[in-house]
């Protein structure tokens, strides 16, 4: 038997050191005798008990690697994962945020006969019986419903399904718009941006011909719900701690009705390997008030599961189409230098496509502890061809989070098994009751269909 490679040890608070295990997703709180003991354990006749340290996966047998199984995992769904196609309707947007990644992109609406070209692109690609994802993305996707239209009632009646969701600024979400959402795209989910309170949020809008943005996007927000497609509200942080309280009371007098919205924060985006450890801190005491409004849990918000592979945009069947009909692997770098095709020209063995998918890691990411959690983090950034950080969000003060997880377990007086791995479930690691320990989370493995920095690897689970 050996000591995990992923055990993350850290002060717990309170004179407590804690544990957490990044592949099986473990969190304990030990006696500084049992970390000096995990942290030496060489194999050796011992007085410990190392049965509850099994069970969690903090000792393991010597035949298993799991770097080994991260690696797999990372390669395995890279070519067999869910295919994803995140679709611009449009470049254009009713909105003129500062921090826009696409601006200065050229302005494009996509044709009708462009969509049925993206139609046969999917459809070509697509087997029978699969489950596929679309993501509906712009510019501000509602600004062409004629393309939505024609592309979801193209897609149904096929012999494969299709999930829908859409990242939209929800301003144009009206009754009418909300009911053929809901009854003929299909849509599941809708992303919505808030940058602030009602001040600061319409003057970075600066939606022309709309009265109150934020009064709006609130509308919209209330009529997906009520319709039962669910909202992941992205709030962006930009040094405004105070004024996001008060958004978060606002909210919880707003929508405590409300059941299936979703709230995380996210920083401005910067080019920076990981979020500086301040902010994290910040984001740690919003997320504290989110727990405390009843809007979240912290197990909902950090979402430090086990990724089977990195974003969508890393798998070889997943794309973004621009609405000229143009391949990107990302939609963070829609200039014309990361092209890889057209939906009417395209070759698996495009350079900057290969060049992308290349699941070999960098040395940094191959001995990090974080490995399972993150799987080498955001493609791009790593490439430097989009203004994104690489890491997970909460790397720096990760600490802070395993805090509040240990805190919020312990009040609720749950103990629950962690989700250890499938290969090692099959394998045999396997043991009797816990006793020192206090597992987080009934913890699942992750399926990242989503953007590293759009949804769910920082910021809550959403499906
Ligand atoms: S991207 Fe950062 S956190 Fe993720 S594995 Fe690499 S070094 Fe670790
Ligand atoms: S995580 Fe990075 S590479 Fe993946 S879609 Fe988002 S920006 Fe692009």
């Amino acid at each position: 038997m050996k000591s995990s490679r992923y055990n993350y040890y850290f002060d717990a608070g309170g004179g407590r050191r804690g544990v957490f295990n990044t592949f099986t997703g473990a969190l304990s709180v030990l006696t500084p005798e049992e970390e000096a003991f995990l942290k030496n354990y060489s194999g050796r006749e011992t007085d410990f008990e190392i049965e509850p340290f099994v069970k969690m996966g903090y000792i393991i047998q010597d035949d298993i690697d799991e770097k080994a199984i991260v690696d797999f995992d990372r390669n395995y769904y890279s070519l067999n994962n869910r295919a994803v196609f995140r679709i611009l309707t449009t470049t254009y947007c009713n909105a003129s945020c500062y921090y826009c990644y696409e601006a200065g992109a050229p302005l494009v609406h996509m044709t009708l006969e462009t969509a049925e070209d993206v139609c046969r692109f999917i459809i070509e690609r697509t087997k029978p019986g699969e489950l596929i994802k679309v993501e509906w993305f712009g510019g501000e996707p509602l600004l062409n419903q004629e393309a939505i239209d024609y592309i979801t009632s193209r897609l149904s009646g096929n012999d494969f399904s299709v999930v829908y969701t859409m990242a939209s600024n929800g301003l144009l979400f009206t009754p009418d718009v909300v009911c053929k959402a809901k009854n003929t795209w299909n849509l599941e989910r809708v992303q919505i941006t808030i940058d602030g309170l009602e001040e600061r949020f319409n003057e970075i809008k600066k939606a022309p011909g709309i009265e109150n943005p934020f009064r709006r996007v609130c509308e919209s927000i209330r009529l997906l719900s009520e319709a039962g497609i669910a909202v992941s509200v992205r709030i962006h942080y930009n040094d405004n701690k105070d004024e996001l309280l008060r958004l978060i009371e606002y909210f919880a007098a707003s929508f405590s009705d409300c059941r299936n919205i979703f709230y995380y924060f996210h920083p401005l985006y910067k080019n920076e390997m990981s979020v500086a450890r301040d902010i994290v801190a910040d984001l740690a005491e919003l997320n504290e008030a989110l727990v405390r409004n009843g809007l979240s849990s912290f197990d909902e918000i950090y979402g430090f599961t086990y990724k089977l592979g990195r974003c969508f945009a890393t798998r070889h069947n997943s794309f973004t189409i621009a609405p000229d009909g143009r391949l990107y692997n990302c939609s963070h770098n829609l200039d014309d230098g990361n092209v890889v095709g057209s939906v009417t020209d395209f070759s698996i063995y495009n350079a900057k496509r290969l060049k992308f998918q290349n699941p070999a890691l960098s040395e940094a990411c191959a001995d990090c502890v974080f490995l399972p959690i993150c799987q080498g983090g955001c493609r791009a950034a790593e490439l430097k061809i989009a203004t994104m950080r690489q890491c997970f969000l909460f790397k720096e003060g990760i600490e802070l989070a395993l805090r509040q997880m240990i805190k919020e377990v312990t009040i609720m007086i749950t103990i629950k098994e962690p989700n250890t791995h499938q290969a090692i479930k099959n394998g045999s690691l396997q043991s009797n009751e816990s006793k020192v320990i206090i597992p987080v989370s009934d913890l699942t493995t992750c399926h990242p269909d989503d953007c590293w920095d759009c949804d769910n690897c920082g910021g809550p689970k959403t499906h």
